[in-house]
């Protein structure tokens, strides 16, 4: 199997800020909701390829990525620069086990995302799954500022159609808001803002969580887990978490 698949540029759109999605057609593996692919171009002859998780579900087309552009960085700032028509390349085949198959049955399904690592649990909310396996579903997205919360008609439209089910919790470290969580997910955990802005509880016996994002979220948010009781979920020991770091 060749290293690369060429794709088309559908569509790139600007959320606020250094925000972007980008939508891309191209013929991939069948993948599952909560995988990345490699998204590459062609940079002074040589191919620079970095990971990106799949924001649409397996079933949707086009393909879309959510990215942040990172100044002075080898890819981001320039597929930003990508417009309609344009070519870029991808991994023929998805990785990646922030997968609700790698999540042991439970109750309450909390996700919980900083910034462009909002993208995975997207892809996995427009599938069945969540929905047929889990009574609640939280979505946590933690940010800087309110305007880099993305994809709220999205969220809205998930609010509506999964009503009763479904709770979405911003937090927002950067300025006072007076509908999001104020500082970390971490903290927040601690000190019990979550779980009743919420209105569910963290405990070991219903609660599975998937963290992904800055690894220091990850790292942190798994320590205020593993106080309340809660464990890293490995396939020869069960536990609760899963993770997945973004660099
Ligand atoms: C499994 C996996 C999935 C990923 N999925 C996504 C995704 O869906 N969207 C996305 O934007 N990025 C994602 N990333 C990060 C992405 O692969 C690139 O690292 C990032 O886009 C920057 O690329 P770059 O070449 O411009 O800079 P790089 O040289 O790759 O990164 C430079 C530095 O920027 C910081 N950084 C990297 N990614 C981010 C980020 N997302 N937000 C804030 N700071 C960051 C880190 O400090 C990193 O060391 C993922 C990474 C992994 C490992």
């Amino acid at each position: 199997m060749s290293k690369w698949v060429e794709g088309t540029v559908v569509a790139q759109k600007h959320w606020a800020g250094h925000l972007f999605s980008l939508q891309v057609d191209a013929e991939v593996a069948p993948f599952q909701a909560g995988q990345f692919t490699k998204l590459a171009l062609a940079v002074d002859g040589e191919m620079v390829g970095r990971p990106y998780s799949f924001v649409n579900a397996p079933t949707e087309r086009p393909h879309e990525f959510y990215y942040v552009v990172l100044p002075e960085h080898p890819l981001t700032p320039r597929l930003c620069k990508l417009e309609a028509g344009d070519t870029i390349y991808l991994t023929p085949k998805a990785s990646g086990f922030l997968t609700l198959s790698e999540v042991p049955p439970g109750e309450h399904l909390w996700l919980l995302a900083s910034g462009t690592a909002l993208g995975p649990f997207l892809s996995i909310l427009k599938t069945e799954a969540p929905w047929q396996r889990f009574e609640r579903v939280v979505l946590v997205h933690a940010v800087r500022r309110a305007e880099e919360l993305s994809y709220q008609d999205l969220i809205q439209s998930l609010q509506a159609q999964h009503a009763g089910k479904f709770v979405f919790v911003p937090v927002i470290s950067g300025e006072d808001s007076d509908f999001a969580l104020g500082g970390r997910i971490p903290k927040a955990i601690e000190d019990g803002r979550l779980e009743a802005k919420a209105g569910i509880r963290l405990e070991a016996q219903s609660s599975r969580l998937m963290v992904c994002g800055n690894p220091a979220m990850v790292a942190d948010t798994v320590h205020a887990l593993q106080e309340r009781g809660l464990k890293k979920h490995r396939r020869r020991d069960p536990g609760q978490i899963s993770v997945e770091n973004y660099w």
